[in-house]
């Protein structure tokens, strides 16, 4: 029986790229081949070089469609066999290799928002607001939570699919939530949020609802969807010093803005040192602290070792270029 290969990858589109796929028919035992697509339909290439090769670097059971059929995640090259210029996991792996003595980890964070008709799920179907955020943290209760049934079913598959997915929780606005991918290192860790954000996508067509990413989904006094990013080295895993030369090393000279630029469109919106954010422009750190830009957890104080939690990256980051910023900067500082 041959079966269905879904090839996925990220498309071209500024300032966020977008998910793209689609199904290839692949007879039983064969190898999965690189493929190709149109890339003037992705603002990938223009209409008169438009062909753009699809090489798979993460594959995994397909949980939707069941039996022997396959997700394929696919990184997207030139023709000559060159990273294409929207291609940002080449370089990703590049630096993930390099440091890889250090034995980096990541458990990133996934926050997102359902939409329906218009407004996030759980809004007022006449229009207007909900009561303030404040109930709706890891709430229970139909007045409370919306969508928990989509939430589920993504959970299922993410585990299905074999992903780390480490939890789930309800989220500060209705219709918020956040998911867990972790800890794994770079850019694994990329590649299995990336298939985790197609399956929620997916999922959630099923159910009539959008997910977005969006970092500032509805204006005014409501949280902001961020992706915060734990990390840890070796080190970081056994001695205090090195989390704190890691904490250091994020408000150095040119970092804040490096790491600014590549956390995100429209981070300025979010990180306005309100809703549990520190100022964009302004780097600080400290233990238990979430109006930090980097929190110290408490245990990790207390134990004298583990990861640093950068609270700065949008839901909307590429995790292929925070994942590579935070390896560069961390670990050359530790080496
Ligand atoms: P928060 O309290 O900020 O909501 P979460 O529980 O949502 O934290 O997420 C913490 C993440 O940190 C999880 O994905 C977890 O796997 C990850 N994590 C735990 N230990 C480490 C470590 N040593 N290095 C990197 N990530 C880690
Ligand atoms: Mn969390
Ligand atoms: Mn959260
Ligand atoms: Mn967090």
């Amino acid at each position: 029986m041959p079966f269905k290969a879904e090839y996925i990858w990220i498309d071209g589109t500024e300032p966020t790229a977008k998910l793209r796929s689609k199904t290839k028919i692949v007879e039983d035992g064969a190898d999965l081949p690189i493929w190709g697509f149109d890339g003037s339909s992705t603002n990938q290439a223009p209409g008169d070089k438009s062909d753009c090769v699809l090489k798979p670097v993460f594959v995994c059971p397909d949980p939707i469609r069941g039996g022997d059929n396959k997700l394929v995640l696919c990184e997207v090259l030139l023709i000559d066999g060159r990273p294409h210029p929207t291609n940002t996991r080449a370089e990703c792996a590049e630096v993930a290799a390099k440091f890889a003595d250090q034995e980096p980890i990541f458990g990133i964070e996934q926050e997102y928002t359902f939409f329906q008709d218009g407004r996030p799920l759980g809004f007022p179907l006449g229009g207007g607001f909900p009561a303030p955020q404040g109930g709706y943290y890891c709430g229970v209760g139909a007045d409370e939570v919306f969508g928990r049934d989509i939430v589920e079913k993504h959970m299922d598959l993410c585990l299905e699919a074999g992903l780390h997915l480490s939890g789930i929780n309800a989220e500060v606005m209705p219709g918020q939530w956040e998911f867990q991918i972790g800890p794994v290192a770079a850019p694994q860790v990329a590649d299995e949020l990336w298939v985790a954000r197609w399956l929620l996508y997916r999922i959630a067509e099923d159910f009539n609802v959008s997910a977005t990413l969006d970092p500032k989904p509805v204006k005014g006094d409501w949280n902001g969807a961020g992706a915060h990013t734990n990390f840890s080295t070796k080190a970081m895993r056994e001695n205090y010093d090195a989390i704190i030369t890691a904490a250091e090393s994020l408000g150095k000279d040119g970092k804040v803005a490096e790491h600014i630029a590549g956390y995100g469109a429209d981070i300025q919106h979010r990180l306005t040192g309100m809703h549990e954010t520190a100022p964009w422009s302004e780097y600080s750190y400290g233990v238990s602290d979430r109006a930090a830009s980097v929190r110290i957890p408490w245990q990790v104080e207390k134990d004298g070792k583990g990861y640093i939690e950068d609270r700065r990256p949008n839901a909307n980051c590429d995790p292929y270029v925070v994942t590579r910023l935070l390896v560069n900067t961390i670990c050359s500082a530790l080496a």
